[in-house]
């Protein structure tokens, strides 16, 4: 069209979903901005949330492994190890500032103009950001999730937090009651409980990690538990009263039932995130919502409105970073004229914990659901010669693949280094592999991917090591 606009595009937020749009956007040659009313760029992500919880989960790894007896068992003796959290606490925060940091220069490589403030609609290409006014030809909204609120509970960031006060505790807590059996809560359970904490997570259903396969959630109750974490099942919240440092929690069956309450000095929330569209104005725009407040998108991410689009933590889906930056990066593609995809039945989900736990695809459950007649591989750590070498060998890599077709279906990993191993299932089911592609992969021996093509060797035959 031949109206004038201040940019081709502007980008709402500058999360993975925001900051990867913008920078896409412009490598496309399209004058692009990006408003961000946060004081660093990254989002969730790189500032509360990916990466800080990474930076605990290492260090906090580090110090069990040197406390626990693990590294003495190699015959590496460290006498005396201590905790010096605040310098746990440095340590983090130089890798967010790096990161974030990062952004920034790339924006400033790529020609992207960060617009530092809040945005909100005033038409479908007008929007205001702090105090000035700007209007693009096209809008993504950007603009992530937040903490979802438990009535009854007051989060004060001292005794009651949210992940963010969690991932800032200045002492370690005596008892930490974690509400919520997901991600987020048992990969910060998992921090404090290794840096000295008692550690109980209250969880509303039967089983943690919900969405997950069941037989991995499970299999990561079980480890968990092992490690020292306690669990309340099928068990809800109903309140949470501080007085002075210490909080108690009351807790009844979900089912109904008797009542009780857990004495704490630390109490996590962590039960979701909701999307950010508080005073984004999207009535000024028509934007339509989903009937769970998400902004409504096609598979294009374009919304009702033409010109305008939603990416990451705001839009419909997995609320994940990687989730967020290839659909940044499609975003753009197709508001330059290209064909931007991504694949939402291929996006990996990983726990952080030890060992960790990864999946990618469909679930066992979900997978007999959908397709019924599979075929099942399994392949435990105890019997691969590099986890058992490393005394490493908690887990199994599961395998799933359609019993017709043998077309993989989903894959499941626990261990050590599940997230980063689940990769090579997802990019074999991108190629639309069948089990017996990845057991005839030559995979190198002594690894833990070994696991790998021994659990697709047992889809339709025999692994050898069990
Ligand atoms: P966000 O990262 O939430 O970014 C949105 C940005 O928009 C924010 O910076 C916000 O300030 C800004 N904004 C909002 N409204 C406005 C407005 N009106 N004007 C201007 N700016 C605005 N995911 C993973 O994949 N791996 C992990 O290991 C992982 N760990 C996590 C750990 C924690 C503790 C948490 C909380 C989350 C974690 N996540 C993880 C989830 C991940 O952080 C999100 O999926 C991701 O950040 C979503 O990206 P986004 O770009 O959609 O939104």
């Amino acid at each position: 069209d031949q109206q004038q606009y201040d940019y081709d595009v502007l980008v709402i937020g500058a999360g993975p979903g925001g900051y990867v749009a913008a920078i896409r956007a412009a490598q496309l040659g399209l004058k692009t901005a990006c408003a961000e009313s946060r004081e660093t760029l990254g989002g969730t992500c790189l500032n509360v949330g990916c990466i800080p919880s990474k930076a605990l989960l290492h260090a906090s790894e580090l110090f069990e492994e040197a406390t626990g007896g693990h590294l003495a068992k190699f015959g590496v003796d460290i006498q005396g190890a201590t905790l010096n959290l605040d310098q746990m606490h440095a340590e983090k925060a130089k890798a967010v500032k790096e990161l974030t940091g990062g952004i920034e220069f790339l924006f400033k490589k790529n020609k992207v103009t960060w617009l530092k403030g809040r945005a909100a609609f005033q038409n479908d290409h007008s929007v205001q950001v702090g105090d000035q006014t700007v209007t693009a030809r096209d809008i993504v909204i950007a603009t992530g999730s937040s903490v979802t609120p438990l009535t009854g509970v007051e989060i004060d960031q001292k005794v009651v937090v949210d992940s963010t006060g969690a991932l800032a505790l200045p002492k370690v807590p005596e008892h930490l009651v974690v509400i919520g059996g997901g991600v987020i809560g048992l990969e910060l359970g998992s921090v404090w409980r290794r840096l000295g904490a008692k550690v109980t997570v209250v969880e509303y259903v039967d089983q943690i990690l919900p969405g997950f396969d069941g037989e991995v959630r499970r299999e990561a109750g079980k480890l968990f538990k092992k490690q020292g974490m306690e669990f309340l099942l099928s068990t809800k919240v109903t309140g949470v009263t501080v007085d002075g440092d210490r909080a108690t929690v009351s807790v009844e069956p979900a089912a109904g039932g008797e009542a009780t309450t857990l004495d704490a000095d630390a109490v996590l929330v962590a039960i979701g995130r909701k999307p950010n569209i508080d005073g984004l104005n999207l009535d000024a725009a028509g934007v339509k919502l989903t009937d769970r407040g998400q902004v409504a998108i096609d598979h294009d991410f374009a919304t009702n409105v033409d010109g305008i689009w939603a990416i990451g933590d705001v839009a419909p889906g997995l609320m994940l970073a990687h989730k967020a930056e290839d659909e940044g990066i499609a975003v753009a593609e197709n508001i330059a004229g290209q064909t931007g995809i991504v694949n939402h039945d291929i996006i990996p989900s990983v726990v952080y914990t030890t060992p960790e736990i990864a999946g990618v695809g469909l679930s066992e459950e979900a997978a007999k659901e959908k397709v019924g007649e599979i075929k099942v591989g399994k392949f435990p750590f105890a019997a691969n010669s590099r986890a058992k070498t490393n005394r490493d060998t908690d887990g199994f890599v599961k395998v799933i693949a359609d019993a017709k077709t043998d077309r993989v279906l989903g894959a499941w990993i626990i261990s050590s280094l599940a997230g980063t191993m689940i990769a090579q299932v997802a990019q074999a089911m991108e190629f639309g592999a069948t089990s017996e592609d990845i057991a005839y992969t030559c995979h190198a021996h002594p690894t833990h991917s070994e696991a790998i093509k021994e659990a697709a060797m047992g889809v339709t035959g025999k692994p050898i090591h069990v």
